[in-house]
């Protein structure tokens, strides 16, 4: 089956990093979401497909359930993305959340770049810490 995640997986030292942003519609969603795609451009990992887990994509689960690291950006505490992956029971998940790092949930607002900056750094940080 084709997925738009068929690409192969970033690597950090070896070890297989997949992304995923929760997107949800606040601007916490979108930070978290263009922290994602800047990580990824960065060649931190791939960005992985958060609904394909969600739903129970197979060829998607499977990759997730292999990778060293699901680093997973939520936009607040209601904690989205990082409970999809309890669902789904896949391992090795890292979660980060934007207001852990004092950016203020408020819908109806686009993100800054300086707090998809804030995030970014931080998951740098995170993955640093794996290799
Ligand atoms: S974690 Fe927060 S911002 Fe992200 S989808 Fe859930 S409620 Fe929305």
């Amino acid at each position: 089956m084709d997925t738009c995640c068929d690409q192969d997986s970033g690597n950090v030292n070896e070890k297989t990093v997949l992304l995923y942003a929760c997107s949800g519609g606040a601007n916490v969603g979108e930070v978290a979401d263009r922290a994602t795609r800047t990580l990824m451009a960065e060649g931190l990992g791939t960005m992985w497909c958060l609904a394909g887990v969600g739903a129970g994509v197979e060829p998607i689960l499977a990759k997730a359930r292999e990778a060293d690291v699901n680093l997973v950006l939520d936009g607040c505490d209601v904690d989205c993305a990082r409970k999809v992956f309890e669902q789904a029971g896949v391992p090795n998940v890292v979660q980060i959340k934007a207001t852990d790092l004092g950016v203020e949930k408020v819908k109806g607002v686009r993100a800054t770049d300086e707090q998809v900056a804030r995030l970014a750094e931080k998951a740098r940080q995170v993955l640093a810490e794996r290799k």
